[in-house]
């Protein structure tokens, strides 16, 4: 079963993407948006992502504030703070989405191939890390290691919840979707 709604959020963030890659995003009204966001916070996705400077949801989908739960951390890992902030953030705004969005030249996935030097990075992130597969090889990674916990495997499972992987070109500003 899935959410009939999740199809239709991702894709309005597909076509919020179209609009920052063509350069027509959206203008919003700073001061609308903080009073909106700040009453009545709806996100209807949640995006896992990398801590990466050059990857900013919410302008990546052409979003005003209060429309993402926004997890970032290097290379986009899932670990047990991810899986809780998931968990929690499901709960809290019964969102229909969760999409794990890793990038092309993430420093990060490069990094973890250091197992030494960046040990928690190594574990939390896995694949080949370098070449054309290495983005996609880590959301198929994320998406696994979130469908071990109980309460996301259970959202999934009963509420339809959707897990969308993405690939964001850092060069292009493109986000292309992964197969399901
Ligand atoms: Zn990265």
């Amino acid at each position: 079963m899935q959410s009939q709604d999740a199809p239709a959020v991702w894709k309005h963030l597909v076509e919020g993407n179209g609009r920052f890659v063509d350069g027509r995003m959206t203008h919003f009204d700073p001061k609308v948006e903080r009073r909106n966001s700040a009453r009545n916070p709806t996100p209807r996705a949640i995006v896992l992502t990398c801590a990466d400077p050059r990857v900013v949801p919410e302008y990546i989908f052409d979003l005003p504030p209060g429309t993402l739960f926004t997890i970032r951390n290097a290379g986009a890992g899932v670990d047990t703070s991810v899986v809780a902030a998931c968990d929690f953030g499901l709960e809290l705004f019964r969102t229909p989405l969760i999409v794990v969005m890793a990038h092309t030249r993430c420093a990060a996935l490069l990094a973890a191939e250091s197992s030494d030097r960046f040990p928690a990075l190594s574990e939390t992130t896995q694949g080949e890390r370098s070449g054309a597969g290495a983005a996609e090889a880590n959301v198929r990674f994320g998406i696994e290691r979130l469908l071990t916990s109980l309460g996301i495997a259970a959202a999934v499972r009963e509420r339809g919840v959707l897990i969308q992987g993405a690939i964001y070109d850092v060069d292009t500003g493109h986000v292309k979707t992964l197969p399901i």
